[in-house]
């Protein structure tokens, strides 16, 4: 078993299953008579050997139509950061609910979601560029984490509008682009917070001393 994610591909012998998030080995069927004047067509289904053999999950297939993975909707991306601002939150996890069947509509709501972070974060929300730009130069960003910024303002773009990238099929990029907006929450929410209610807890006495020591005044 490896870590690694191996998007669901239509007729592959192994990938990451949809429903359990670990790397399995699958089986395939592919039905076809309906008992009905017409038969099925373009219809497989996929068996996990992982979710059959553990039996962890209710299910333990995913349904193809046409080569394309339709069953379970909700993907492997990862769940929202829990500080992710709510009206945020929402436009990613509508994202999620289609990374499978579209990672291209995936990456352009997830740039949404960004556009509506920066605002949060107290931009003004008209510029994205601009916006970011702005943020990294006044909270100091790592410029990982503004790269991670340009990464899915400028991913979610080619979404809608291709042009030397193609996000058409690949899921695998869309999943990074999830797990770069958490990353963002993290930097810029999360962990300021955490220190501060850390910080909270010292003394006065201490605080004030630490205060002197960086020149600052009351
Ligand atoms: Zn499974």
């Amino acid at each position: 078993m490896s870590n690694k994610y191996i998007p669901p591909e239509y007729g592959s012998k192994g990938f990451t299953c949809p429903i359990c998030g670990t790397y399995s080995e699958q089986e395939w069927i592919y039905p076809s008579y309906s008992g009905r004047l017409t038969p099925v067509s373009g219809l497989a289904i996929s068996f996990c050997r992982y979710c059959e053999n553990t039996g962890r999950s209710e299910n333990t297939y995913s349904v193809w139509v046409n080569e394309k993975l339709v069953y379970p909707i909700s993907s492997n991306a990862p769940l929202a950061s829990e500080d992710m601002p709510e009206e945020v939150k929402e436009i990613y996890n509508e994202a999620r609910n289609i990374t499978t069947l579209s990672p291209n509509a995936a990456a352009a709501l997830l740039r949404l979601a960004l556009q509506k972070l920066v605002v949060e974060l107290g931009c003004q929300g008209k510029n994205l560029n601009e916006d970011i730009g702005e943020l990294i130069k006044e909270k100091k960003l790592p410029e990982k984490i503004g790269q991670s910024l340009d990464s899915v303002r400028i991913l979610g773009n080619y979404a809608v509008h291709p042009g030397e990238i193609e996000l058409k099929d690949d899921i695998e990029t869309a999943i990074k682009l999830f797990r770069l907006l958490n990353l963002i929450v993290d930097y810029t929410i999360t962990h300021p917070k955490e220190v501060t209610e850390l910080f909270e807890k010292i003394p006065e006495g201490k605080k004030e001393a630490i205060k002197k020591r960086d020149g600052k005044k009351e």
